[in-house]
């Protein structure tokens, strides 16, 4: 059973930010002191790391939630909560993370920085921050804000330049083995291949390019009947194919059929694959007779491709086949990468979590609503679109209503997440 794993689903949490403290200075020989409650700390971030020594995502399997730390209270002198060390999650090099309800792309971990997937909440304000000449003694604080929670789906899509395809036992396995430093099993039979393995290949001294051996296709495989299918995400990012194929008829198959089946496969799985830049490898060249390979060459040349003769097992053609590559893929655009998806508006307020509550707490109205810190999230406040957008929710979302409902004034001050402002209608 092979312990390759290359799609998880997990739930992320990131840590809630500590509440306000809700104290009042004392001192020897002082009567009355004033608030000096201290803010709350913020919620640990949930952080993603690609670590290029994983290459599966199996762990992801026996644990699938994963929450950061919440940020300590805050308390009296003013002194504010420690808040959370963010929880760091290390992932394949080339995972790409979407939220499972909406699909939408979140992440493409795949470079060396750190990507912050949930952001712990901030904590809440101390009473220290409520006192005004004419509220001395403010005997509330806020709460801290929620950290963002999400369900995920992690999926690693590899990043080579080079993907190799072919029927299984053709001699992909052979031929990575034999072009780079990777060691993937070798043998007779069929589905050998059940890890995809990466191999490094060195054209010349400042010059290398990453080539990866998928398991072999079989038929049906897009259909997902076979192993194949799931494997195909891995040439996904590929700038360009090796399409390898058994030329010598050993096994009893012909070329051209094998080659047109495989066509079918990445058709079926993505079109857009099937026109991916591709070159042809026609190998075990030397147990084939010449005019088999050579009634090959004119079938791919036929269809558009360039054909390369080559014998993994002897390393003939080996090299001619490299600098082919290697020079097309100075022709062929960079490795593909996912651009994180913007969250669309409708989105950040589910329908049905609208609900929200206001009190108020000497001429203060609060107004708690957990959903908001999703609407609000990234909103600028000096910004004067983010702002619109701002009111635009208040106003939708029946916040505004209940204030005037509860007899707000202009002028009056309401407090939002830590947002604080004087109301205007
Ligand atoms: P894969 O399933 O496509 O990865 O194929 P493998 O690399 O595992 O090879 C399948 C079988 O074909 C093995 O027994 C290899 O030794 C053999 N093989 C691979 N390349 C050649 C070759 O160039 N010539 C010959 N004669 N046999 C080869
Ligand atoms: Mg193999």
């Amino acid at each position: 059973m092979s312990m390759f794993v290359d799609v998880a689903n997990i739930m992320i949490k990131a840590g809630d930010g500590g509440n306000g403290a809700v104290t009042f200075h004392r001192e020897k020989y002082v009567a009355a002191g004033g608030p000096d409650g201290g803010d709350g700390g913020r919620g640990g971030d949930v952080v993603f790391v690609a670590d290029t020594n994983l290459s599966t995502l199996v762990d992801f399997r026996y644990k699938r939630r994963y929450i950061a730390q919440n940020g300590q209270p805050g308390q009296g002198k003013r002194c504010t909560g420690k808040s959370a060390e963010p929880l760091v999650i290390r992932v394949p090099k080339g995972t790409v993370i979407r939220d499972r309800t909406t699909g939408r792309v979140m992440a493409d971990i795949s470079g060396s920085e750190p990507v912050v997937l949930a952001r712990g909440g901030k904590g809440g304000w101390g009473n220290a921050h409520f006192a005004t000449p004419t509220r001395q003694i403010p005997r509330f604080s806020k709460p801290g804000l929620p950290g963002e929670k999400f369900e995920v789906t992690l999926e690693l899509k590899l990043l080579a330049d080079v993907g190799l395809v072919g029927f299984p036992n053709v001699g992909k396995s052979t031929l990575i083995s034999m072009v780079s430093e990777a060691k993937p099993k070798i043998a007779n039979y069929h589905f050998t291949t059940l890890t995809p393995v990466l191999g490094v290949v060195r054209v010349a001294e400042e010059k290398s390019f990453v080539m990866a051996d998928i398991p072999g296709l079989i038929e049906g495989a897009s259909e997902g009947v076979g192993l194949g299918h799931e494997f195909l995400r891995h040439v996904d990012r590929c700038r360009l194919l090796v399409h390898v194929v058994d030329v010598s008829g050993v096994e009893g198959r012909d070329p051209e059929e094998d080659f047109a089946r495989i066509m079918e496969e990445l058709q079926r799985y993505s079109p857009e694959l099937a026109q991916r830049p591709m070159l042809v490898a026609g190998n075990k060249c030397d147990i084939a007779a010449p005019e088999q390979v050579e009634r090959f060459r004119s079938f791919c040349e036929g269809e558009g491709y360039e054909f390369y003769p080559i014998s993994a097992a002897t390393r003939q053609g080996l090299q001619e086949l490299i600098y082919a590559v290697s020079r097309l893929l100075d022709t062929l655009p960079p490795v593909r990468e996912y651009e994180p998806e913007p969250i669309p508006e409708e989105e950040r307020i589910p329908q049905n979590s609208r609900e929200f509550t206001v009190r108020v707490e000497d001429g203060v109205y609060f107004v708690e609503a957990p959903w908001l810190i999703y609407a609000l999230g990234g909103v600028n406040m000096d910004d004067y679109e983010s702002l619109q957008y701002f009111q635009r929710v208040l106003r939708n979302t029946g916040i505004i209503d209940k204030l005037l409902e509860m007899g707000i004034q202009e002028g009056d001050t309401v407090c939002i997440l830590d947002y604080e402002f004087d109301f205007v209608n």
